[in-house]
């Protein structure tokens, strides 16, 4: 399984991700657990993705490109992966290709855990955080018995400055303007499914699964 997988902030990812890694055991490649390591091992990539960083620069696509290249050939992925946060851009994904053609891999599919932006705004506004506990809320989906008071320790529960409607919005119209170009790249390749992210974890996955055998 050859995964690559999309969707915009809260939609739920990472949990996803998750629940393919102990499906397929296969592992989970982010881009910024790819960079860390990278970063760790003192490969000669690593050093110069490091400088960059640290010097306060983007990484140059040919680093990032690199540092892609040898962890897709490690042996972990020779059975599958499951990539997030790469590509971003239509020339990575030329890139990608390039790469995957070289150790004759094939995409099996490009899942985007697609979820309205109006559903994600109301899932971050709603959010409130336990300030001792750390449990989540969420005032209309969860919210907690007596207002404003954690149910499990009785903390005060508050908003996070992120989960603001102008943050959501401002990430999610950066988010679109840089994914469209990529799902029309991969719907021109055949490979692109878009799954309902709104619905429950569970049907979600399910969903997952079907478009990656079916
Ligand atoms: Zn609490």
């Amino acid at each position: 399984m050859y995964i690559l997988l999309m969707g915009p902030p809260g939609a739920g990812k990472g949990t996803q991700a998750a629940n393919l890694v102990n499906k397929f055991v296969i592992p989970h490649i982010s881009t910024g657990d790819m960079f860390r390591a990278a970063v760790k091992e003192g490969t000669e990539l690593g050093k110069q993705a490091k400088a960059c960083m640290d010097a306060g620069k983007l990484v140059p696509d040919e680093i990032t490109i690199g540092i892609v290249r040898q962890r897709l050939a490690k042996p972990d992925c020779a059975k599958g992966f499951i990539l997030d946060g790469f590509p971003r851009t239509v020339e990575q994904a030329d890139a990608l290709d390039k790469i995957l053609a070289e150790l004759q891999i094939k995409l099996t599919r490009v899942v985007d855990i697609s979820v309205p932006s109006a559903l994600l705004i109301e899932r971050a506004v709603g959010r409130r955080i336990c300030k001792q506990c750390g449990a989540t809320y969420h005032v209309r989906f969860n919210p907690t018995q007596k207002d404003g008071i954690c149910d499990v320790c009785g903390g005060e529960t508050y908003q996070r400055a992120d989960d603001s409607e102008a943050t959501m919005k401002n990430r999610l119209s950066v988010y679109e303007a840089q994914t469209k170009p990529l799902i029309d790249y991969y719907q021109n390749a055949g490979v692109y499914t878009a799954v309902d992210g709104s619905q429950a974890i569970d049907k979600v996955f399910n969903d997952v699964i079907n478009c990656l055998q079916g």
